[in-house]
């Protein structure tokens, strides 16, 4: 639906790689962001609109007091329940993905020069990769990741550790990147490679209209 007239980025990388850092350095360059892990989180929030539906499946026990979807009671029960995982999934995935939609086409409407779309498990998901034009990996060791994730979440090495376990490895993730963000110097090394990212892709853009 939005392939082929402006460029479609997918940005990945391991929990603490540094995505983030990355979409909020190109959006203050001008580009349209769409975080999927900030819809997730959003369609789970209080009043979300994954919440009624939540509750009708899994019980009045997994909304919190505030109305947002109880986080670790849900994340015990999936982890250790497959069946779980995809009942869930299937009223997520969904509202996740008009959404996403929705966001795509009211930026592209603004007039951004590209997309990008922030998906923490595209390489595990499969369904992305044909949607996208050019995907950028952002990545560090993985000692790097657990270090930063230990000192933003406060969880303990061993959480961390199965966190990044249970996604695809450094290698699997470099495997399927166009262009790849290296993340393991300062902040200030990390603007200078997203202004390059950034000029990379108006150029992609530029060359594509000028073919046109
Ligand atoms: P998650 O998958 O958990 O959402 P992420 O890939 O979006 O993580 P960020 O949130 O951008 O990663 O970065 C993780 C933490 O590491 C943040 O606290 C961020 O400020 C910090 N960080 C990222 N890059 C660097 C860097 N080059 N130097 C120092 N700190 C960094």
């Amino acid at each position: 639906m939005l392939k082929g007239q402006l460029p479609l980025v997918g940005l990945t990388g391991g929990i603490g790689s540094g995505k983030t850092a990355v979409s909020d350095g190109l959006a203050k360059l001008g580009a349209g962001i769409v975080d999927t892990d900030l819809i997730a989180h959003q369609i789970t929030a209080p009043q979300g609109s994954a919440i009624p539906l939540i509750q009708k499946q899994f019980g009045a026990e997994f909304i919190d007091p505030s109305g947002a979807l109880d986080r670790v009671k849900m994340r015990s029960l999936v982890f250790a329940d497959p069946a779980a995982r995809k009942s869930l999934e299937a009223i997520t995935h969904p509202l996740i993905k008009q959404e996403t939609i929705r966001q795509a086409q009211h930026l592209k409407q603004e007039g951004v020069p590209y997309l990008v779309f922030v998906v923490p498990l595209l390489v595990e998901s499969g369904s992305w990769k044909p949607l996208l034009d050019y995907l950028v990996v952002v990545d560090c060791p993985e000692e790097t990741q657990i270090e930063r994730v230990m000192h933003r979440s406060k969880l303990p090495r061993n959480e961390v550790e199965r966190i990044l376990k249970a996604q695809a490895s450094r290698a699997e993730r470099l495997a399927c990147a166009d262009i790849v963000i290296e993340n393991q110097g300062t902040l200030a090394e990390l603007g200078a490679e997203v202004l390059n990212l950034h000029q990379k892709i108006l150029q992609i853009q530029k060359d594509r209209s000028s073919s046109s």
